[in-house]
């Protein structure tokens, strides 16, 4: 199972791997944003991997709310919002948790990516986040019914996701700061799709 350890050794990486993109993921926001998403995920994760510092005992549930109200208070924008709402519906459908089996994890992505569609009004194919979280959590459902390990529905995940953001390239953005360029966009990978796949990678990477 994944452990609350797990997921503290998660936010760390992921933490890491942020900072490591920070300089790729604005580059990618300065072709069809602001310029910012890099600094804004190296920002939001430094103020978690502090906060959870001495969070060893918690279980995942609180573990991963405090996620969520961190990034709401530190990383603003667009981002902040629907990052901070995704940690907060993950780590509700986690309350009490510590350890989860595939149905758990499948449940905790589920409600994140729920989150952000609620939150951000959006849907598969506009060019967000979304286009690399669907993906994920389809191939997660999928790999739950073939009931192969944890692992490896982690890594099926992560390479959905993968794909998930180069289809980006391809789409005109409808919602966010790129909607602004309409056809412009395209060409583009998006920058959020791709913190997205960063995230999710770092979970595969930290179970495999
Ligand atoms: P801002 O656009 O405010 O500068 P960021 O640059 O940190 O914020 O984040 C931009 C990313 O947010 C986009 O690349 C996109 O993936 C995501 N995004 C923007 N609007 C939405 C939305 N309504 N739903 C889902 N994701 C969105
Ligand atoms: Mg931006
Ligand atoms: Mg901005």
């Amino acid at each position: 199972p994944v452990t609350n350890e797990t997921i503290l050794q998660w936010l760390q990486r992921s933490a890491q791997v942020l900072h490591e993109n920070n300089a790729y993921l604005t580059e990618l926001d300065s072709a069809i944003g602001d310029a910012d998403h890099g600094s804004n995920m190296d920002r939001g994760f430094n103020a978690v991997i502090t906060k959870i510092a001495d969070m060893q005992e918690a279980d995942i549930g609180t573990l991963l709310k405090t996620v969520g109200t961190t990034l709401v208070s530190t990383v603003g924008g667009a981002s902040g919002p629907l990052y901070g709402t995704a940690f907060l519906r993950a780590g509700m459908a986690t309350t009490g948790k510590k350890a989860l089996e595939t149905a758990d994890i499948v449940a905790m992505f589920e409600a994140a990516v729920e989150g952000v569609k609620a939150r951000g009004k959006a849907q598969a194919g506009e060019k967000t986040m979304l286009d690399a979280l669907i993906p994920a959590i389809e191939a997660g459902k999928q790999a739950q019914l073939e009931q192969v390990d944890i692992p490896e529905l982690l890594k099926r995940m992560a390479a959905s996701a993968a794909s998930g953001m180069q289809s980006t390239i391809g789409l005109t953005a409808t919602k966010g700061r790129a909607s602004y360029l309409g056809e412009r966009s395209v060409g583009h990978q998006d920058p959020g799709a791709t913190s997205s796949w960063l995230i999710v990678q770092a979970l595969a990477d930290t179970v495999a």
